[in-house]
């Protein structure tokens, strides 16, 4: 049996595969509370990971700046020490910055103290760079066990999820891509039509996205860039409003 398995109840173990869903499900709870959706239709909340990226971080910044989005940036630990500036360029620009561990770990298979220090490292990173400390994390891959979530809370963060992750990672053309980001544009139509009835609440999406690449820096993500060019004047003339993690709950 897998250790952290132990602190699962037997009853949802007899269900068979339950705690494989708690561990990589991106809406499940069961290994604690996380933040799946932005609270308001007309909030979409862009993340991106694996960052800061050199070679990506800044033509994106300028991107979302043409069209005022605001974005939360889930950076690498040992990348913040390597790109500092970057980073503080980042949030200087109004982003959100968010903890994405320090080394990109599954962090599955590891034990309490391998996690606490794969969370503290980029938190104690994040903080020394920005005089600030994350309020945001999200576990490598999404993965989680019964000690990723609470680590995360006693380090003041909130762990967030996604509603959409289209597969920029993969090696597929930018069309491709593209059409694997419809669905925020689907929401959104299908949300204006709901609003017209009176009494319909709905939540908004988180998508989440890669300028970075975990394994290296200054890694190609133009695909990324490029999809993002194509999507972010088309949503804006949908009504969504570009937000910060912080945003997508306040
Ligand atoms: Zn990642």
């Amino acid at each position: 049996m897998n250790p952290f398995l132990i602190s699962v109840p037997a009853a949802v173990l007899a269900t068979g595969g339950v705690a494989a869903y708690g561990a990589a499900y991106p809406r499940a709870q069961l290994f604690g509370a996380t933040i799946c959706r932005s609270n308001s239709p007309r909030k979409l909340a862009i993340t991106f990971d694996d960052g800061p990226n050199p070679a990506m971080t800044p033509q994106l910044l300028d991107l979302l700046d043409r069209y005022q989005a605001k974005a939360t940036f889930f950076l690498i630990g040992r990348f913040v020490r390597e790109c500092p500036d970057l980073v503080k360029e980042t949030a200087a620009r109004g982003h959100v910055i968010g903890n994405h561990t320090e080394s990109h770990r599954n962090l599955t298979w590891l034990g309490p103290s391998q996690i606490v220090a794969e969370l503290r490292l980029s938190h104690h990173a994040i903080a020394n760079t920005l005089g600030a400390p994350a309020k945001w994390f999200r576990p490598p891959y999404g993965f989680r066990n019964p000690w990723v979530i609470p680590e995360a809370a006693a380090l003041g963060c909130k762990t967030a999820m996604w509603t959409l992750i289209p597969g920029d990672w993969l090696e597929r053309p930018v069309e491709w891509l593209i059409h694997r980001m419809q669905p925020i544009a689907t929401h959104a139509q299908q949300n204006a039509a709901k609003s017209s009835n009176a009494g319909v609440t709905a939540t908004g999406d988180i998508l989440c996205l890669h300028d970075g690449y975990h394994k290296e820096l200054n890694f190609d993500r133009t695909r990324t860039l490029a999809a993002l060019e194509h999507w972010l004047p088309r949503w804006r003339d949908l009504g969504l409003q570009f937000v910060t993690m912080d945003e997508a709950v306040s």
